[in-house]
């Protein structure tokens, strides 16, 4: 178990562990991969730097220099999080628990260019099984997405449901599927509906499913999705933070551009470092 689990591995997440783990903390790093620094050339606005590094390089500095301080860091996938007296983080291979999460993915939440998408937000159309499984219980459900995340938020769906139904929308799905979830793995032409709710999926092929919910998990959970299951306030896709990073949950923080504001590695240092310290102080208030 740890003290401080992070979620994400850019510059938010690491600076976060550089100031929990120099404070003592057990702290645990979870990143699938070099996030939107991995797509940044040349970087020549970040302190410090005479001539222009790199994301790629600015981010496996930051993480060695978090692994000589004793950050345990972990590659792997996020896809649920749960709070059962500790956090518990589930990933593609495995479950941690913590006392206290920062959240650190950066911001990304896929929204399908697909039509009729933001005509059913709300009306058929969600991105979070756990917050509403429960207003599908008994109905024909479908989660549109091919990946780890898809796949737990459709087993999250199963026992509530009648069916569920994993849409890949012409991507190969993931391996391992349990049984009792079918799969389409046909390109969606459009979303339709009834009386402003959605009621079915239409194909390219010019064939469609009747449904009455859509649970959209494309690529991987970002901070919102995931702060969304333990019922965190979220503005869009941004968590809602005050001034010292704390969410609405105890013990859960967000930094970086996962809340908004200016997307720079700059604000999501700062704000890591201020999740960082914030953690250490509930950590040390609540083990008294
Ligand atoms: C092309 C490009 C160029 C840029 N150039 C600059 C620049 O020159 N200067 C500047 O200041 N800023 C620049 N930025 C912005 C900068 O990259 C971001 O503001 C900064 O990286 C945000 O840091 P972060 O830690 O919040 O998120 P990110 O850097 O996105 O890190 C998020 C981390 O979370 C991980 N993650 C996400 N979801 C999960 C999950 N479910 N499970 C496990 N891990 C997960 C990702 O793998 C990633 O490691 C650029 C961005 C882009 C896209």
């Amino acid at each position: 178990m740890s003290e401080v689990l992070i979620i994400g591995n850019g510059p938010a997440g690491i600076s976060a562990a550089l100031y929990t783990a120099r404070a003592g903390l057990k702290t645990t790093v979870i990143g699938k991969d070099t996030g939107a620094l991995a797509k940044a050339e040349k970087i020549e606005n970040y302190f410090g730097f005479e001539e222009p590094i790199s994301g790629d390089k600015l981010i496996s500095q930051g993480v060695a220099q978090a692994k000589r301080l004793g950050v345990e860091i972990i590659n792997d996938e996020v896809v649920g999080l749960n709070y059962d007296g500790s956090f518990l983080v589930k990933t593609s291979k495995n479950q941690y628990s913590a006392d206290s999460v920062i959240l650190a993915t950066g911001s990304s939440r896929t929204i399908p260019p697909i039509k009729g998408t933001s005509d059913y937000e709300g009306r058929g159309i969600s991105y979070c099984a756990v917050c509403d499984a429960f207003f599908y219980r008994d109905q024909d459900v479908a989660v549109l997405g091919n990946s780890n995340y898809a796949l737990s938020e459709a087993i999250e769906l199963l026992p509530i449901v009648k069916s569920v139904t994993l849409i890949t929308n012409g991507k190969s799905p993931v391996k391992n599927i349990p049984e009792g979830i079918k799969v389409i793995t046909k390109e969606i032409a459009s979303f339709e509906g009834e009386d402003e709710l959605l009621s079915k999926v239409c194909f390219k092929d010019g064939s469609f499913i009747n449904i009455s919910g859509v649970f959209v998990a494309i690529g991987v959970a970002g901070s919102s999705d995931l702060a969304k299951k333990l019922g965190a306030e979220t503005n869009g896709t941004k968590i809602v933070v005050d001034e010292n990073m704390t969410t609405n949950i105890p013990g859960l923080f967000a930094a970086g551009d996962c809340t908004g504001g200016l997307l720079q590695i700059s604000k999501a240092v700062y704000e890591g470092a201020k999740a960082g310290t914030e953690t250490i102080k509930f950590i040390r208030e609540n083990k008294k």
